[in-house]
């Protein structure tokens, strides 16, 4: 048997400016948490998503816990999030005391907005203008929402519910970066962009990377600033070094931001690639899960789902292709297992089945069709039964 090359799940490109902008941070000899890239950096992301304020961050968990902060969920309230989802989107909850509630997935993964309203509605009650859980006692102060995979959550009717029930909305659009509405009340509006506040992620495996990092973004340019200031260790004074509250060391760095400058020049070539490849494997006969019609997806990481979920995943391994499963749901966690999970149902059947194809925006068509002959071979033969 000749050998393959090894074709990974989702690994950085970095074929633009990256060592040139990097190598100018270090010419100039600003490495840390400030520099000219910072600001430029933030100024970018601002500009490509349309907000008037952003703030960058040493990583999306970092930038989430500081969104959390700054929307005023306090410890002993209770946070919406959905069970399907990578569990840096849940930790930032626990990190300031406040506790999850879990929610189901719909048929695009992302946060069953019928149900968030069922939860709201028969679950909790108002107290003057605050919503508390029934069953708890506790206060509900806010929802974070998923755009899994770079699928959008339908923001549409969970403002809505938002509005109604008085929750603040944090998008984590870690997964998201470059997805944007084409139709509806949003048409035109990116992830991220549409709650209250919206984190985006650059770490190594999302669709531009700065190694680890991380940016914070909003409607309201005062709740990024909040988020700047706890981020630079609360300092209210430079000179005299004054703290009023308890602050982090959570600020990027001019060298993360230089290699993100030039990762964000390559961010819609990266997107074209990821749709065709996407394409490209619905031709070749492996029906991936679809991204939502009314949105201009990033197509960031790709869906199969299968009888033989891990015996696909061995199956490629073998053949050094990687793959894996979507995670496991977060509400049967260990650090999760007593909280609230409100009639979870479909995330468990897609839990079952998913398999994540490779998709890398430097992912050649060879590649694909490659990964796609062995899908099509382990489907159509026994060895699904073994
Ligand atoms: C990647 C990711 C994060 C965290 O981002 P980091 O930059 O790795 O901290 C949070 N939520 C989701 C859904 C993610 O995929």
């Amino acid at each position: 048997m000749c050998r393959n090359k090894f074709i990974p799940l989702s690994v950085p490109n970095l074929k633009g400016n990256e060592l040139a902008y990097v190598t100018e941070a270090v010419k100039t000899e600003w490495v840390s948490t400030a520099g000219p890239f910072i600001a430029d950096f933030e100024h970018q992301i601002a500009e490509y998503v349309k907000v008037p304020g952003a703030a960058a961050c040493q990583s999306g968990t970092a930038g989430l816990h500081l969104s959390l902060m700054a929307l005023g969920v306090k410890a002993g309230d209770e946070v919406i999030v959905p069970t399907l989802t990578f569990i840096a989107a849940v930790n930032p909850i626990r990190y300031i005391g406040a506790e999850p509630i879990f929610m189901d997935c719909d048929d695009s993964l992302t946060m069953d907005a019928g149900k968030l309203k069922k939860f709201c509605e028969n679950e909790c009650e108002f107290r003057g203008e605050t919503l508390f859980n029934k069953k708890t006692g506790k206060r509900v102060s806010a929802v974070i929402v998923v755009h899994i995979f770079g699928n959008l959550a339908d923001m549409e009717q969970i403002i809505s519910i938002a509005e109604m029930y008085h929750l603040k909305v944090l998008e984590d659009a870690t997964e998201a970066l470059g997805s944007y509405y084409l139709e509806g009340t949003y048409s035109g509006n990116y992830a991220g962009t549409i709650g209250t506040m919206g984190v985006y992620s650059f770490n190594g495996n999302k669709i531009i990377t700065t190694g680890g990092g991380g940016m914070i973004v909003s409607q309201n340019p005062d709740l990024a600033e909040r988020c700047r200031f706890l981020s630079t260790q609360a300092k209210k004074d430079s000179l005299y070094f004054v703290h009023e509250e308890v602050g982090f060391n959570y600020r990027m760095t001019n060298l993360q931001a230089a290699f993100g400058l030039a990762q964000l020049e390559q961010l819609e070539d990266f997107i074209k690639v990821k749709q065709k490849n996407y394409e490209r494997y619905i031709c070749q006969g492996v029906a991936l899960l679809p991204f939502k019609e009314n949105i201009r997806s990033n197509a960031w990481f790709y869906s199969y789902a299968t009888k033989n979920r891990d015996g696909l995943i061995r199956f490629l391994d073998k053949h050094q292709v990687q793959s894996r499963p979507v995670w496991q749901l977060i509400h049967t966690l260990k650090p999760y297992r007593g909280c609230q999970a409100y009639q979870v149902e479909k995330a468990y059947q897609y839990y079952e089945c998913i398999v994540n194809l490779p998709c890398s925006s430097n992912l050649s068509e060879t590649d694909v069709d490659r990964v796609a002959e062995l899908v099509k071979k382990f489907e159509k033969s026994d060895i699904g039964c073994l």
